[in-house]
């Protein structure tokens, strides 16, 4: 609760170092109608029919509109797009502390993007192409980026020189195009990915570089924590590691339906790509060298992580770090004191707004049920209710997205709105805690894991062997994510393996989006 306190609203509680980005967000409630632009007609579909309830709640709750002319690109609703600045300056400003951010071109000349064979196996049936400059077919042709290794490589054999250039820590947000075959889905699986934030390092060994790929997973991990999501990390199969990497992390959370959502990976990319690039540097004793890198994924599935992970029957329940707006101020008018009740309703805002937090007053002329219904749709982490009897006890009533009910003394109210938000921060990362902790299970037989996976990650032992992994995808119509697990809820260690019975050690395995 402290830890969140002060990272939320540099509350000082003497813990570690204070982090101020919430402040710098230019506030974006002032867009005029921007959380209202979708039709809100009846009641969502119940979370328990996920993809109905998620293809509904992106909608309704202003976040994307899928009505764009072209397969697997969406349009962003300024609300949405609100909530993806305010996760991304949170995701910049964690990467600042060690990175510096740049940007490079969206078209990469097809000479370089063939470099690199097992980078191009890996891409080449979801690359878009530039053929023409006007009427004019191109020399050579142009991939629009499906990730920049090819694009940022060249130039950073050009930018290293020697030692003392390294590390070199960049990192970009852009949009990345992939002609995706599967069904393409808002925020999830996309032909244009809108928000990519790629970190790409250079060291000057291999050893650094894993140091890089541990602290980056670190980035994650707090990254996460601070949107609520619980994320368990494991090391990819060697067959499902990025087309050109040593090896591959993964960061994974678990649906409503149990199914997994990758939401970031970290790659060690050893010297495969220095190789290829000639990214080489010379060292204290005068030899060249050649380097090794790092990259680091995070797309806007982490927007759709928050809201699948959170949302209910209402819609969507936003963290307070994230939400565009924090706290809705409702006043209740009856009787003749309106004009003292709206007085009491600006003067609470202000107050509000000069303790740092992203307010709005709902003073539309409309019933104050159906002013709920829109908030709570929209995730808004509180709602203030403000009428004559609160005025009359020096009092304000706060009611959090999960329908805690708390009255406040109207007197230092931003203090305790502020100790409110931190708790109901704290509350929806327990409830997604015990989501994730109720969804993971052991098992030891096939069958058990087939009938486990109908809404669970499953947690076995495997031997290692890719025959193995194969038939027990096969059979069981899923994944095996990764070896190597990481999460306080499954303990890593050995036993015989579900398959062939030879020693193994801790798997997880899951049906994917
Ligand atoms: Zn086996």
């Amino acid at each position: 609760m402290q830890t969140i306190l002060v990272r939320l609203f540099n509350i000082p509680c003497g813990m570690g170092p204070l982090v101020t980005w919430i402040n710098t967000v230019k506030d974006p409630i002032l867009i005029t109608s921007g959380e209202n632009m979708a039709e809100e007609t009846g009641a969502l579909p119940s979370r328990t029919d996920f993809s109905a309830w998620y293809n509904e709640v992106i909608r309704r709750a202003d976040i994307m509109d899928v009505r764009y002319p072209v397969k697997g690109l969406y349009v962003w609703y300024p609300f949405g797009f609100a909530l993806r600045n305010h996760t991304y300056t949170f995701l910049r400003s964690l990467l600042n502390r060690d990175h510096e951010e740049t940007l490079f071109p969206l078209l990469i000349p097809e000479t370089e993007f063939m470099k690199e064979a097992e980078h191009i196996k890996g891409f080449e049936d979801e690359v878009y192409w530039v053929t023409h400059g006007g009427l004019s077919e191109l020399d050579v042709k142009l991939a629009l980026r499906p990730t920049s290794e090819t694009a940022i490589y060249p130039m950073y054999a050009l930018w290293v020189r020697s030692h003392a250039d390294l590390p070199l820590k960049l990192y970009q947000v852009v949009n990345t195009f992939r002609y995706e075959t599967k069904h393409t889905r808002p925020l999830i699986r996309l032909r244009e990915i809108t928000s990519f934030m790629e970190s790409h390092t250079v060291h000057t060994d291999w050893d650094d570089a894993n140091r890089q790929v541990e602290y980056e997973l670190g980035l994650a991990a707090e990254f996460y924590r601070e949107l609520g999501v619980p994320i368990i990390i494991s090391r990819r199969p060697d067959w499902d590691k990025f087309p050109g990497a040593d090896f591959t992390m993964a960061i994974d959370t678990v649906m409503p339906d149990g199914r997994t959502l990758q939401i970031g990976t970290v790659h060690h990319l050893g010297d495969h790509f220095s190789k290829t690039y000639n990214i080489t540097y010379e060292d204290i004793n005068g030899e060249q060298k050649l380097a090794s890198q790092t990259c680091f994924g995070i797309s806007e599935r982490c927007i759709a992580a928050v809201i699948s992970v959170h949302g209910d029957d209402k819609g969507l329940v936003l963290p307070a770090t994230v939400a565009p707006t924090q706290v809705v101020i409702i006043p209740i008018i009856v009787g003749k004191r309106g004009a003292e009740i709206t007085a009491a309703v600006e003067t609470l805002e202000a107050e509000l707004k000069a303790a740092g937090l992203r307010v709005k007053t709902d003073a539309r002329d409309m019933r104050p049920g159906a002013k709920y219904y829109h908030w709570e749709l929209h995730g808004v982490p509180l709602r203030v209710e403000l009428g004559p009897r609160d005025l009359d006890n020096r009092q304000i009533v706060c009611v959090n997205r999960l329908g805690v009910k708390t009255t406040i003394p109207r007197e230092n109210a931003a203090e305790s709105v502020k100790k409110l938000l931190g708790e109901a921060h704290d509350q929806i990362l327990d409830k997604a805690e015990d989501h994730l902790k109720n969804h993971l299970k052991m098992v030891t037989t096939v069958d058990e894991c087939n009938k486990m996976l109908e809404d669970n990650i499953v947690v076995v032992h495997w031997c290692g062997d890719k025959e193995c992994a194969d038939k027990l995808e096969e059979l069981t119509n899923s994944s095996l994510l990764g070896t190597g697990v990481r999460s306080k809820y499954v303990v890593d260690d050995e036993g015989p393996c579900i398959v062939c019975g030879k020693a193994g050690k801790t798997a997880l395995v899951g049906r994917s989006y």
